[in-house]
């Protein structure tokens, strides 16, 4: 069953329909890639699934119930948590501090410094991101290691669904190859994934559903073997 749904929603920014009557099934394990244009409603859809902008027609749906996505926090809490492309990590900071960022709550009062190094270390270590040096500042990593901590946080503090803004569209060859594998372990162990990206070779070697948005229009919604990629 999906975890995540969206039932014939729609947002307009005034008279602008930013979305029109859209259709969406993410499911965990998978990972539902969305095409198209600017202009075509990938930043509205992003912004209305993170609970940045309130929907103004239609239904969302976490598993099976449906639900009401008013802030970054309550989606967060639901299990669907955004990866941006500015990552929101504090280039400066060290790695193991960059990895509670944001969710110091959730921190509380259990962990001292050390205690939450040693949970940095090993929860990367244990998705796979090995960082010898978990002080150095995370500016200092690669675009691509920036980008798979990022995506281990959420991992980390309860995300079902992650939503990735573009990921790759500021990386080299080599740097998008270590986000996409990363993708592919995170989705294998069991994560939903939204990646959204103008590059369908990118979408190609990763995605099990592909979504192509038009004008706020879902224009295409395909599984993977519905389309005979790999034949
Ligand atoms: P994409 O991310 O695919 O480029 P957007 O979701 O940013 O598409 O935009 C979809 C449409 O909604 C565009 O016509 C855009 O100009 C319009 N739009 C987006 N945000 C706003 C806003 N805050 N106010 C008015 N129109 C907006
Ligand atoms: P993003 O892709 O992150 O939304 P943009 O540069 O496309 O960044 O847009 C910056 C901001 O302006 C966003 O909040 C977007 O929703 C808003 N925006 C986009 N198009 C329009 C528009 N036609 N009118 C008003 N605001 C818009």
């Amino acid at each position: 069953r999906p975890v995540l749904e969206l039932v014939d929603c729609g947002k307009s920014y005034g008279n602008v329909h930013a979305l029109r009557g859209v259709n969406l099934s993410v499911r965990q394990g998978e990972v539902t890639c969305v095409l198209g244009d600017n202009g075509a409603g990938k930043s509205t859809l992003i912004k209305i699934v993170a609970g940045l902008h309130e929907h103004s027609e239609g239904t969302m749906r976490v598993n099976g119930e449906e639900r009401s996505f008013g802030s970054p926090r309550a989606a967060q809490a639901l299990g669907i948590a955004t990866v941006y492309q500015d990552l929101a990590l504090a280039p400066l900071m060290a790695v193991w501090r960059n990895f509670f960022l944001g969710n110091e709550v959730r921190r509380g009062p259990f962990l001292d410094i050390d205690e939450m190094k040693r949970v940095a270390g090993e929860e990367l270590t244990k998705m796979g991101i090995i960082i010898p040096d978990l002080d150095r500042p995370v500016g200092s990593l690669s675009g691509g290691q920036r980008q798979c901590i990022a995506i281990a946080r959420a991992i980390y503090f309860g995300a079902k669904v992650v939503i990735l803004d573009e990921p790759t569209a500021a990386l080299g060859v080599k740097q998008s190859g270590v986000v996409l594998k990363y993708i592919v372990k995170a989705r294998d162990a069991g994560l939903g994934v939204i990646f959204i990206t103008h590059n369908p070779h990118h979408a190609y070697l990763v995605g099990n559903h592909f979504v192509i948005l038009k004008l706020g229009r879902v224009v295409l919604d395909a599984h993977r073997d519905e389309l005979d990629l790999d034949r």
